[in-house]
């Protein structure tokens, strides 16, 4: 039996290098690569870290910041203490952000007022928003608590755009917008009776986005985040594309890749929650793929070709030549432990040195000797699945930890390694970390859409490539 299934390979980018013909290139132009980030090493969990060269460009990681306005304030204006209150910061009429501006279009407030915005983190700060600008608490009292009377408190950040006019005693309040970034809130408005407040709902749609750009010299990593796809798309991206392309071997400088995905918006068009990648692609020199996210009305949802062919291809069931099953799975009495024992595997009874086959696509997780197995190989496979192969006599040139291997690739050879009673090939599946029996795998590979789902599969097979149209021109 083996151990549990291990975290420490996985289809994470960290190990996704560009090939050292690529880096030593590169060095060569430009000697002189920045010292590596503390704790920088490739077995670090840090994405940032997942790089060839240390000298990959930091910059590009961070998000574009959603208020780049605050960062300049900063080193501009006041900073308020006072509690909640964040940042304060006077923009010209105009200038600001295009929500509040727009709210308060509909009447405009006398040309001598002024606009100001602050970010709290609750909206028990709007009191003290409101001091901090200049209103009295004659107005201020009142008409934070009209806001906070329509806002529950948390819900993350609040912008406030404060619109007051200079008046005796301090400045007078005319109008305050209270938003989270989804863009619930409330807007507040002075009248003849006092401080009257509108909630204003969320203001949230989905768009798809669209990247497109060219690997650079160090890893997938850092080409995907210079044209600013997110973090948590990474490696969905990569792994969708794990049946068709080596990440670490097959991917160069110049290569082209591209993806699409969701992305939730607000009003003012910041992104506030990133979705699923729809589209993936990569183009090389060799070779090219594009794949389409879909949900079929019936069956799995997955990743499909322009064609409507999944991508997903099942295990084979015997990965060994001309062997016959000596042992099934499920409970046996074991031939040297005398009692009964759950077999998690099939035994192949097959000569020393028949060749033993990936059972499908995938990244060499294991490819060492331990005392019961033997000589063992585990792969895990782009859908999850591990498949695991026990009492080797060797193993084939190149599978060693991080190896890419296809379907049918010879692995290794039957051998009779560790805790074996005679020549054969132990091998398991696990789904989801679970044992399974290899004969029940279902053999749809390269499953095929029909009919009604193939018409709908093409329908938003257009409506991507519409999109991608669109914005990349
Ligand atoms: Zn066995």
């Amino acid at each position: 039996m083996s151990e549990p299934p291990s975290d420490d390979l996985s289809f994470d980018p960290k190990t996704w290098r560009s090939p050292v013909g690529e880096t030593g290139a590169r060095r060569a132009v430009d000697p002189a690569p920045a010292a590596p980030a503390p704790g920088e090493s490739s077995a670090s969990l840090d994405p940032r870290t997942w790089v060839a060269a240390p000298a990959a460009p930091a910059a590009p990681v961070a998000r574009p910041s959603r208020r780049p306005f605050l960062l300049l304030a900063l080193g501009l204006l006041a900073v308020a203490a006072i509690a909640g209150v964040i940042i304060v910061v006077t923009l010209p009429r105009g200038a600001g952000d295009g929500k509040a501006g727009a709210a308060s279009t509909a009447d405009s407030p006398p040309p001598a007022s002024q606009r100001r915005v602050l970010v709290v983190s609750d909206p028990a700060g709007i009191r003290g928003a409101l001091d901090s600008v200049g209103v009295p608490p004659a107005e201020a009292a009142p008409a934070a608590a009209v806001a906070i009377a329509r806002m529950a408190p948390g819900g993350g950040d609040i912008t406030l755009a404060m619109t007051v006019a200079p008046a005796a005693g301090g400045m007078r309040l005319l109008a305050l917008d209270a938003r989270h970034d989804d863009g619930s809130g409330v807007v507040v408005k002075a009248g003849a009776g006092g401080f009257t407040a509108a909630p204003t709902a969320a203001d949230l749609r989905t768009v798809v986005k669209v990247v497109r750009g060219e690997m650079d010299a160090y890893s997938f990593y850092s080409s995907a985040v210079s044209q600013h796809l997110t973090d948590s798309l990474i490696s969905p991206f990569a792994q969708a594309l794990a049946f068709d392309f080596d990440f670490q071997r097959e991917i160069h400088q110049g290569d082209v890749f591209e993806a699409a995905f969701e992305d939730r918006v607000n009003g003012k068009g910041e992104s506030v929650d990133v979705g699923r990648l729809l589209y993936v692609s990569m183009q090389t020199k060799d070779k090219s793929r594009a794949l389409y996210w879909f949900q079929p009305a019936q069956g799995e949802a997955g990743w499909f070709d322009g064609n409507g062919r999944s991508t997903v291809r099942s295990l084979m069931r015997t990965p060994v030549e001309g062997a016959r099953i000596s042992s099934t799975f499920g409970m046996r009495e074991h031939p040297i432990l005398g009692f009964t024992k759950m077999h998690n595997g099939i035994d192949f009874a097959a000569p020393i040195g028949t060749p033993v086959y990936a059972a499908g696509d995938g990244i060499i997780q294991h490819a060492e000797f331990k005392d019961l197995d033997g000589n063992h190989v585990e792969i895990l496979h782009p859908n999850g699945w591990q498949s695991i192969y026990l009492h080797l006599s060797a193993y084939a040139p190149g599978i060693v930890v991080g190896a890419h291997v296809r379907q049918g690739q010879e692995i290794g050879q039957v051998g009779t390694t560790g805790r074996s009673t005679g020549p054969h090939l132990h091998y398991e599946v696990h789904v989801d970390n679970v044992p399974v029996d290899p004969t029940s795998l279902k053999m749809d590979s390269g499953k095929a859409l029909e009919g009604a789902a193939l018409a709908a599969f093409i329908k938003e097979r257009d409506r991507i490539d519409t999109l991608r149209a669109a914005q990349t021109g």
